[in-house]
């Protein structure tokens, strides 16, 4: 669904992407993992359109989508400060985009209530956010970004703020949000395990570099190269 071809980045003299070549298929939940700074929240902002790349192409079902902005795109992000909307309530928050589209109310009503479900959160639509845990805004990001049904979901560190239990918890939830959407997830994390246990493909990156590309199995199993063999070892 999406490809990247010879994707390069600098900030100031400091190249942070050196030429990225990568298939994400549809459905895949993938996941971009390597160290702090090695460039996987910049290829997720390519991806999103917040950010242009300095040499490469961007293709979403084979049409160059470098120039398309992030509202434009089947693509949504949920970040890891979940930058939900402080004066609104929860119905309200995940409607929002549909309302901009001025969709029919009952149309908006069926899609917010549909999705506030997926996510747990049935019940929860008059809620003050701000007065929900964090978990609870976590899901209310996802409903949001869900909710115009994109074919991409681009997830960035979503579970980074949650405590340990409730982060194993959520990495499950999302895994089946994922499968029973039918979407493509392309999330990103520092943590080994949580990409070994979500993934369908990972995607190993080191200062600006795919090191591997494989199944949790292949990268646990047969690392590439002692860096991945070295990450994927340690524990956080
Ligand atoms: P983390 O897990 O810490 O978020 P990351 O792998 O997502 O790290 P990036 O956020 O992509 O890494 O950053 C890669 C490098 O690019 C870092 O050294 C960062 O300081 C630099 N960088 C990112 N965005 C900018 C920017 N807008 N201007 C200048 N430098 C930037």
């Amino acid at each position: 669904i999406i490809e990247l071809k010879g994707i390069t980045k600098t900030f100031d003299d400091q190249q942070v992407l050196k030429g990225i070549d990568l298939n994400i298929y549809e459905n895949e939940f993938l996941t971009l993992l390597g160290p702090s700074g090695c460039g996987k929240t910049t290829l997720l902002r390519i991806l999103g359109g917040f950010e242009s790349a300095d040499n490469g192409e961007v293709l979403f079902n084979g049409k160059d989508i470098a120039k398309v902005p992030p509202y434009k795109r089947e693509i949504n992000t949920v970040f890891q400060k979940y930058a939900l909307f402080p004066f609104l309530n929860v119905y309200d928050n995940v409607a929002f985009g549909l309302n901009l589209k001025k969709m029919d109310k009952d149309v908006i009503d069926k899609k917010v209530k549909n999705i506030l479900a997926l996510v747990g959160l049935e019940g929860f639509e008059k809620r003050d956010v701000t007065r929900l845990s964090g978990g609870q805004q976590q899901r209310v990001a996802i409903a949001r970004a869900l909710v115009n049904e994109p074919k991409v979901l681009l997830l960035d560190e979503p579970l980074g703020a949650l405590d340990a239990k409730l982060r194993k918890d959520m990495q499950i939830e999302l895994k089946k949000i994922q499968k029973e959407v039918g979407i493509t997830f392309v999330f990103v994390t520092h943590d080994q395990e949580e990409a070994l246990s979500m993934s369908d493909t990972i995607v190993v990156l080191n200062d600006g570099v795919i090191q591997q590309i494989g199944t949790p199995m292949d990268i646990y199993n047969e690392p590439e190269n002692r860096f991945v063999a070295n990450f994927i070892g340690e524990s956080n």
